[in-house]
């Protein structure tokens, strides 16, 4: 190795990255006197006012590692033969191809005059040139060097501008998406710094309206990171903060080693972002620049007006809270600490809403929101997320079920008028590391509510993952049988009732039945009890109603005189006010005698409220229709309750007939209710007889009538018809 060529080397090697940096060109050859001529003839020369850096490598295999080591080596000056004869042409190979260089440019030499590489592996490795070393003369070398050194330049430059772009194009796509302009501030510093390949650092600041106040850092990345949201003027550095106010005043970028970009806006407000580069920003640079302020400049504007609209959207205009969207919003954003989210749900509102004006229940809303935010403490979000419901989302001590509980027993003043009110609520718990999925936490509360609505309206309900699938289900459920009442999917088969004696057919029990569209049968004591738990048993038991009646009086119209059609009446159903006075008139418009009904009730609703029940029945009873317990033996009613309800008929239930209540043809339960109805003087009708020895028993006890499948299935009408027909009058057997 040469002494001077070595200083040169280090020389070149220690040179800073500056504004012009030199072209760095590698010498290969085995001989060190190659290389001493080489930089002498070169030294001190400038291309494009750029100098030049020389590295050196002694062999084929050196070359290729000082390569790895600096893939910014514009020119290899290469010697063909070295370690083996064709070291050289198989270094070209190894750029090329293992390399993957294809801008750097490659001069081969060799001291064997008449020696050249066939013409096909000049193409083949895309080698540059040819010199004989012999004949270099310096101003030969040096023209060559630099033909080869711009074409090197050409060549990255169309690779840095197709990257350049190719990395803008990807922004923008990426950018333009309808999103915060705080995401496309952060988006933007990280695109820039992509395109400048620098670090992850830099500040985004924007004007509302310059020169003015409210400029304000939107994003910042890096050592800046915790600089956001402050205002321009507080910037702790003042050089930062005047290169902001320069960009801002002067409308223009500033490029350099700190480059602050100016992104124009067409709605008076403006943005810049800044980094600091450490290497050159040459002409393609600057222009890719260009194009990515005037790119971004767009997406900026989309996502102002994306803010605006946002902004509507985020806000509820009636009471000025935060929307549904808002409050997922801020769901997502919430810090990590252990929170509850409530959804509460106004009881009744709708009925406000029809029996007065809207305006009035416009005013109720507003009371009501101004009642959740004055109960609250700012800690608290409160939010009108739907019509009537309302969302809470603060620390578990104030939203909680004793929070919400003091808010419904406050009266809410509406003008002149206090109301009362009754809200419904579902709960969600988060813990600290609650992941937060806004649409799924507002799910869980949304069920919770449903489920506070449907079950335990005027109550909260706590959101618990187990819960969660049942009730879904029965929420499925509940919706199948919703559409199956207006798809006409729901109908009513009889069965008929016998007298044990004569075993004429003296009545029938009304059950409904639901065929769902793929055919099969839900059985009634999966799909009552949620329809009963819902409100939805209400429509469905009236409708019910309607159709036994509408049979029953067809039944009468053929003659069959004296007959009873026996309905089910569910407790919610039969607690609605109006009953008493919508089966009567049902029975009227009917033209049937209210001997001719029979209302079924469960043990259960004896229970519930003794003195409304004995009102109701003894209207009922006042007007002829005669009322019967099902089941009876199965509830808990006493005795006593059972003695002072005007009732006419006990029904033993089937598990005392045919059911596991009975074992070893043990009666001994329906001997006793047979003996309780005899000395209440009520009468009895036996369910679930399947057997003729069944049959015989009841009988030989004293049970008046029964019903099961020993005698007939429930059948539809038509079949029931015919069963009618072919039993009147006629003794089985
Ligand atoms: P329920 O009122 O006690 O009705 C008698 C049930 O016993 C019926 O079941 C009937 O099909 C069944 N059954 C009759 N004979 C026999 C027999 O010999 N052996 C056996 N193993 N079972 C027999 P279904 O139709 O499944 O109805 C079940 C329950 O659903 C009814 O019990 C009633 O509580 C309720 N339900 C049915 N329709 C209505 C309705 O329209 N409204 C109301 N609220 N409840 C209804
Ligand atoms: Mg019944
Ligand atoms: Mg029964």
């Amino acid at each position: 190795m040469v002494d001077d060529a070595f200083e040169f080397k280090e020389e070149s090697a220690a040179q800073p990255a500056g504004w012009s940096p030199a072209w760095q060109v590698l010498i290969v050859d085995d001989e060190p006197d190659v290389h001493a001529s080489t930089i002498m003839a070169l030294r001190g020369q400038r291309i494009d006012d750029r100098p030049l850096a020389f590295l050196q490598a002694y062999s084929a295999a050196e070359a290729l590692q000082l390569l790895r080591q600096h893939p910014d080596v514009a020119v290899v000056l290469l010697d063909v033969v070295m370690e083996s004869e064709h070291a050289g042409l198989e270094l070209v190979g190894q750029i090329r191809h293992e390399l993957g260089n294809r801008a750097i440019r490659i001069i081969l030499r060799t001291g064997q005059p008449g020696f050249a590489p066939e013409l096909q592996t000049i193409q083949h490795y895309d080698i540059n040139d040819y010199k004989s070393k012999a004949y270099t003369r310096s101003v030969d070398l040096f023209t060559s060097l630099a033909t080869a050194v711009r074409s090197y330049h050409q060549i990255r430059q169309l690779e840095a501008n197709r990257n350049g772009l190719e990395l803008i194009v990807k922004a923008t796509a990426e950018l333009s998406q309808p999103r915060g302009l705080k995401l496309l501030a952060q988006g933007i510093i990280r695109q820039l710094c992509a395109l400048l390949g620098i670090h992850h650092e830099g500040l985004l600041a924007a004007a509302v309206a310059w020169p003015g106040p409210g400029a304000r850092i939107l994003a910042a990345a890096g050592r800046y990171a915790d600089w956001v949201g402050q205002d321009l003027q507080s910037l702790p550095d003042p050089h930062i903060r005047q290169t902001f106010e320069q960009v801002f005043v002067s409308n223009a970028s500033l490029i350099g080693d700190v480059t602050c970009l100016y992104f124009p806006s067409t709605h008076g407000h403006a943005m810049a972002a800044y980094v600091r580069v450490a290497h050159p920003i040459d002409e393609v640079l600057r222009h890719l620049l260009e194009v990515f302020c005037g790119n971004m400049a767009i997406a900026f504007d989309n996502a102002a007006l994306y803010e605006k609209v946002s902004e509507i959207a985020f806000q509820d205009s009636l009471t000025g809270l935060p929307s549904r969207h808002g409050f997922l919003s801020l769901i997502d954003e919430r810090p990590a600490q252990a929170d509850t989210i409530a959804l509460l749900d106004f009881d009744g509102f709708s009925d406000v809403n029809n029996a007065l004006d809207q305006a009035f229940g416009d005013s109720v809303l507003c009371a009501l929101a101004q009642q959740l935010r004055s109960n609250f403490s700012q800690a608290v979000v409160v939010a009108r997320v739907g019509g009537d419901v309302f969302g809470l989302l603060g620390p578990a001590d104030e939203v909680s079920v004793q929070g919400i509980a003091r808010l419904s027993a406050q009266p809410l003043s509406v003008g002149s008028a206090s109301l009362r009110i009754s809200l419904s609520s579902g709960l969600v718990q988060l813990e600290a590391d609650t992941p937060t999925v806004a649409n799924h936490l507002f799910r869980d509360a949304s069920l919770a509510l449903k489920q506070a609505k449907m079950f335990n309206r005027g109550k909260t309900v706590t959101f618990q993952p187990a819960l969660a699938n049942a009730a879904r289900d029965r929420m499925h459920m509940l919706h199948r049988l919703r559409e199956a009442l207006t798809a006409e999917r729901l109908f009513v088969v009889y069965q008929p009732f016998i007298d044990l004696v004569s075993e004429r057919v003296v009545g029938a029990e009304a059950l409904l039945r639901w065929r769902t569209e793929t055919g099969e049968f839900v059985p009634p004591d999966r799909f009552i009890p949620i329809a009963e738990q819902s409100g939805l048993m209400v429509p469905i038991g009236d409708w019910v109603m309607k159709c036994a009646l509408r049979f029953a009086s067809r039944l009468a119209r053929q003659g069959h005189q004296g007959f009873r059609m026996a309905i089910n009446v569910s407790n919610v159903q039969f607690r609605e006010p109006d009953f008493v006075d919508k089966l009567l008139q049902a029975i009227q418009a009917h033209e049937l005698p209210a001997q001719a009904v029979e209302v079924e009730l469960t043990e259960s609703v004896a229970v519930d409220d003794v003195t409304m029940i004995t009102e109701k029945l003894s209207a009922l009873r006042a007007h002829g229709v005669a009322v019967a317990i099902d089941d009876f033996g199965t509830g808990y009613s006493s005795l006593n309750i059972i003695r002072q309800l005007p009732v006419n008929r006990l029904k033993i239930d089937r598990a005392f007939v045919s059911g596991s209540a009975v074992q070893g043809g043990d009666f001994g339960i329906a001997e006793m209710v047979i003996n309780l109805s005899n000395h209440l003087k009520l009468e009895t009708i036996a369910e679930g007889i399947e057997t003729p020895e069944q049959h015989r028993k009841l009988l030989a006890l004293g049970c008046k009538d029964g019903q099961g499948f020993l005698f007939s299935r429930p059948l539809p009408e038509p079949e029931f018809e015919a069963f009618m027909q072919a039993r009147l009058g006629a003794p089985r057997s």
